[in-house]
């Protein structure tokens, strides 16, 4: 998987103060990261909610700051650095979290007096340092946390974990080294929430982990039950139930394994979104070697040929890294032409960042010079922006089921299923009546361009 970059600090509407009508305490937070780190943001508040803490507007307004951290690239831990440094500055007790904090040296450098730091995922240690920070508010009539726990998306949509860590070892990537190998959730467990989502309100589940086709490799499969009746931790398995919720199911992170193609099944069926979120990262068997990522390139394209054929309305987005150690042009140019093949709908791509501890730092290959890896990012995103225009040109015409993301009286915002919230494209729509988020319309495209559709709800 790649993260994506995405930063919240928005918080939803606090409780009310304690019977007792002692003010609550407040506690600020700042969550940066991947949907992954924003599901573990969501524990973390959920818990706080759920011991009578109130969300603080400013850091000022706090008796301590939560900085849930980003550790995958160099720009993302300057970004959490930057976030630290802001909390301390306006706050004397910040408490630090997430994939930053599992390697703590660089941020004590920097900052020797935070309240508390650990790495993630360790829910534990960051409520005993909020509990010394201020005392959590005795009230046992309080019950302030909502049956679905506490979201931070809007809400029409959730993220969905199904397991944390990884087995692959991707040379570029420290993540298993952070998080752990693969821990997955046993299915029951995951389709309880997604039931408690639902029943919340939500139209939309993106499912994420680091590796969603690996999901239960580590339970061996094992059954688990749901509504009574067993249920395996297996991919497909998983995905048909999540499938029965009548709500939206978008699969993000998946590994271009032989049984994803019995997914594809669900999607042409309509069961689930006929969507996939696959990091091919390259195209040159040579990087992709060196990577340590499956998947011949030629093998992958008739795999989606094959894909496409059961479903053709499949949406393909992807991440790359371009400017990889030993990347020459022949490669880079491979991509390319890769690309154009694969017809990939939407493709996001990060320059390649030697990061510390990474085990592509030490396979001597010959680093790419910053200037080529700017030059090629910016011809890989041209590149794919012809792509993209071209595949959306063909939707024109169509009537599309759109998502609301942002209502109006007249005017709306929304997306496709071939669309998730924050990466990808939206639609821009005209309609007769008022819409509101989460509303489910069809709309009738009319025009498009690089990223996005525009049209009339019908
Ligand atoms: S090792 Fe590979 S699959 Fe695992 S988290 Fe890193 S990039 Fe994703």
């Amino acid at each position: 998987m790649t993260p994506q970059p995405q930063k919240n600090n928005h918080a939803p509407p606090p409780p009310p103060d304690t019977a007792t009508g002692t003010p609550a305490p407040k506690i600020s937070f700042v969550s940066l990261g991947c949907p992954k780190a924003l599901v573990d943001s969501e524990r973390i508040i959920g818990r706080l909610r759920a011991e009578g803490y109130n969300l603080a507007k400013s850091h000022q307004d706090a008796a301590a700051v939560i900085v849930n951290t980003c550790g995958f690239l160099d720009t993302a831990k300057a970004e959490s650095l930057a976030a630290i440094g802001a909390a301390a500055a306006e706050n004397g007790k910040v408490i630090v979290t997430g994939c930053m904090g599992a390697e703590p040296a660089a941020i004590l450098e920097k900052f020797p007096d935070l309240h508390w730091i650990s790495g993630p995922q360790d829910f534990g240690s960051v409520m005993r340092a909020v509990h010394e920070a201020v005392a959590p508010p005795h009230d046992p009539f309080l019950d302030l946390l909502p049956p679905q726990g506490i979201k931070l998306t809007p809400r029409h949509y959730a993220y969905l974990k199904i397991s944390e860590g990884c087995n692959n070892r991707c040379t570029f990537c420290i993540i298993p080294k952070l998080r752990g190998v693969l821990v997955s959730r046993e299915a029951g467990d995951i389709l309880r929430e997604a039931e408690k989502l639902v029943a919340a309100g939500v139209k939309e589940l993106l499912i994420i982990s680091q590796d969603t086709s690996a999901y239960g490799l580590d339970l061996n499969y094992a059954e688990s039950s749901f509504r009574g009746r067993p249920v395996k931790a297996k991919f497909f398995d998983l995905a048909r139930e999540l499938g029965q919720f009548g709500v939206w199911v978008r699969l993000h992170y998946v590994y271009p394994y032989p049984h994803v193609d019995d997914a594809i099944e669900l999607m042409a069926a309509g069961k689930i979104l006929p969507y996939l979120d696959i990091p091919f990262q390259h195209a040159s068997p040579k990087i992709l070697r060196a990577m340590r990522r499956p998947g011949g390139a030629g093998k992958v394209l008739e795999r989606i040929s094959k894909w496409r054929a059961v479903c053709p309305g499949l949406t393909l987005r992807s991440t790359f890294i371009v400017g990889f150690p030993g990347e020459s042009e022949e490669d880079f140019e491979l991509l390319l032409d890769w690309l154009q093949d694969a017809k990939i709908d939407r493709a996001g791509a990060f320059k390649y960042e030697p990061v510390a501890g990474a085990a592509a730092n030490d396979l001597g290959l010959p680093p790419v010079a910053p200037e080529v890896a700017e030059i090629r990012y910016r011809r890989f995103m041209e590149h794919c922006q012809k792509i993209s225009a071209g595949k959306l040109k063909e939707k024109i015409g169509k009537r599309l089921a759109v998502i609301v993301d942002q209502g109006g009286s007249r005017a709306s915002v929304g997306r496709t299923a071939g669309d998730a919230p924050e990466i990808d494209g939206k639609v821009h729509l005209v309609s007769r009546r008022p819409l509101r988020q989460g509303d489910i319309v069809t709309v009738k495209i009319e025009r498009s361009d690089a990223y996005d559709l525009y049209g009339t709800a019908i």
